[in-house]
């Protein structure tokens, strides 16, 4: 698999069923609206696009983001490469 640079939640899409938040408990949380949201260096939550060396824990590994996007119901979780392409879904 290519290596994930890029992390985004589509905010649309997420229904709030933390999937992602137990596969990923350090990269996923719930925000008060009860969508997922980024957690970043320096204790910073963001809803926004994420690059993966922006991320708290920057060395969560490429199959743990893999497997938490999958576990995703409803695929708000979009993950992309180095080339901007994307893996998933
Ligand atoms: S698993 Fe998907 S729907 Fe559930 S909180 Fe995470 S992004 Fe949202």
């Amino acid at each position: 698999m290519a290596k994930i640079k890029k992390i985004v939640v589509d905010r649309n899409l997420c229904i709030g069923a933390a999937s992602c938040v137990l596969t990923a408990d350090t990269v996923f949380e719930l925000d008060a609206e009860n969508k997922a949201i980024i957690k970043l260096k320096g204790g910073v939550k963001s809803a926004d696009p994420a690059e993966k060396t922006a991320l708290e824990d920057e060395a969560v590994s490429d199959d743990t983001l893999l497997t938490a996007a999958q576990s995703c119901p409803t695929r708000a979780i979009f993950l992309y490469d180095e080339d901007g392409k994307q893996v998933y879904p």
